[in-house]
């Protein structure tokens, strides 16, 4: 009788091979995993790139090139272990099924959106602009103190288990419920303390409304400060207007200064929606870094249906490709020589690429992040918050299980076909929820108006990794911890 392992024959497994810094890397799609090729292992790539082999077929192809036996075993092991090479009739092969979390997945972080008011009129906002998904008609303006507490030890109470969890403060505008921010914090901190756990906050902000006061309260209490800003006057003032269509610039400029000025125990990070004109990367860069003293600077393009006017067309896209390109090659000088550049999009798609992820889904929203509206309504994250539509319970009554298991089973990346031979889907994994409801009417959607965007953006901070581990490895410890909200 034949038995499997008489019959197995080994091919290539489903890898992305790319280059960085003279050396050659695969890329492992099935484990999310990097590897580096040295001329033996290319050598068993290059053979069976000619068709599938025996490992017997392949041993003796390799003695035929000087390997000795032992090594050669050694090395075809080591391939198959690591999955660039498999079996060819492993159903494995084309896709490894990426594990579902289990149900009782704890939380870790917890969006507040303090209001759901805003002081400026921004065109593309996603809460008020064309392609809202909120509907807050009848619904608190303002969270209360109650509702606010009552998130806190939902919070705590879901994310038992966990050392250390998070809430980031988001809007509307975040600051025009500073009050409310302030007792969440002393609430927060006690009662974390009180079980020995540590809580750590962040918010987002327009910067309008930042004192010497509020300033001074976020250094003292470490909080972590994301601006939405969209560069120098000329771009920022084009959509970040006040209700009157008067740009916001002048009075954010000097605000901005003082709180990176005033706020020491943070990097304070811009956060940059690219809207059609609004695309001169390098530029806004340069601004918000340079001339402003940002410490980094993260760039987003609007989530938009392609017929607004704000909307970037395909060519646009390309244009900010292109200016991401030259930052990217900047921020692998400033790392090869050991300094953080501050293109955080490189930084971000780094520290995945160092933590090895696999994502079942694109994010953690409803998942190990979840968002609370001013009225206690629980939703996937900040974005979809007061949402009848993706509502999953509320505060007083606790997450709608079902529902979440809904949002995540349509979320999945087994439920996204189009994604299942994509070599980048253990980073992007159909990408936003928001984004793929506002364009395809449904969150499970892939987000394929972007594909060949995203896979030419991954494939180049694949060649900075491989570059920086090859020739500043350490420069990546670094991002060990680091956690990016999109
Ligand atoms: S959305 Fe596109 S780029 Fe992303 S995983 Fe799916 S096919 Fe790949
Ligand atoms: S990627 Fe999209 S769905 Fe996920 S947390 Fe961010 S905005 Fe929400």
């Amino acid at each position: 009788m034949t038995t499997w392992a008489q019959t197995r024959t080994y091919r290539l497994g489903e890898f992305h091979a790319f280059e960085g810094g003279g050396s050659q890397f695969l890329y492992l799609v099935p484990a999310g995993a990097i590897f580096e090729l040295d001329t033996a292992a290319a050598t068993v790539i290059s053979l069976l790139s000619e068709g599938a082999a025996t490992p017997e077929e392949l041993m003796e192809k390799l003695t035929q090139r000087d390997f000795a036996a032992g090594d050669a075993a050694e090395l075809i092991q080591e391939m198959f272990l690591a999955r660039v090479i498999v079996a060819r009739d492993s159903s494995s092969a084309n896709r490894e099924p990426v594990e579902t979390p289990p149900a009782d997945f704890p939380l870790q972080t917890l969006v507040m959106n303090l209001t759901n008011q805003c002081n400026l009129s921004c065109q593309y906002c996603y809460e008020f602009g064309e392609d809202k998904v909120a509907t807050p008609e009848g619904k608190p303006k303002f969270m209360d103190l109650p509702t606010a507490k009552a998130s806190v030890d939902f919070l705590l109470e879901q994310s038992s288990g966990r050392k250390a969890v998070h809430i980031t403060f988001f809007g509307g505008e975040t600051l025009m419920n500073f009050p409310l921010l302030k007792q969440v914090v002393t609430y927060a901190s006690q009662r974390a303390a009180e079980q020995g756990r540590h809580i750590d906050f962040s918010l987002t902000t327009n910067a309008t409304l930042l004192t010497p006061t509020i300033i001074e309260f976020l250094s003292q209490n470490s909080i972590g400060v994301t601006v939405s800003m969209d560069g120098p006057p000329e771009l920022h003032d084009k959509l970040r207007v006040f209700a009157n269509g008067k740009g916001s610039y002048d009075i954010i400029a000097p605000r901005v200064r003082a709180l990176i000025q005033g706020h020491r125990t943070r990097p304070i990070t811009a956060r940059v929606t690219l809207t059609n004109g609004v695309t001169d990367v390098v530029k806004i860069f340069r601004h918000l870094k340079q001339d402003l003293g940002f410490h980094e600077v993260g760039f987003a393009p609007v989530t938009t249906s392609p017929d607004r006017l704000y909307a970037i067309n395909e060519r646009g896209m390309d244009g900010v490709l292109e200016q991401f390109h030259i930052l990217a090659d900047e921020y692998l000088e400033y790392a090869l020589r050991g300094e953080m550049h501050g293109f955080s999009n490189v930084s971000d798609t780094i520290a995945e690429l160092y933590q090895g992820v696999n994502k079942s889904h694109p994010c953690g929203a409803a998942l190990g992040l979840l968002g609370v509206g001013p009225s206690g309504d629980i939703a996937p994250c900040h974005r979809f918050v007061d949402s009848d539509t993706h509502s999953l319970g509320n505060i007083a009554t606790g997450v709608d299980r079902e529902k979440q298991a809904d949002f995540l089973n349509r979320g999945h990346i087994n439920s996204k076909y189009d994604c299942h031979t994509c070599w980048a889907r253990p980073l992007c994994a159909g990408g936003c929820h928001h984004e793929a409801f506002v364009r395809y009417g449904d969150t499970g959607h892939p987000n394929l108006h972007y594909c060949d965007w995203i896979r030419d953006w991954t494939d180049t901070c694949l060649r900075i990794y491989g570059a920086i581990s090859a020739q500043n490895p350490g420069f990546l410890e670094q991002f060990a911890e680091r956690k990016a909200l999109n």
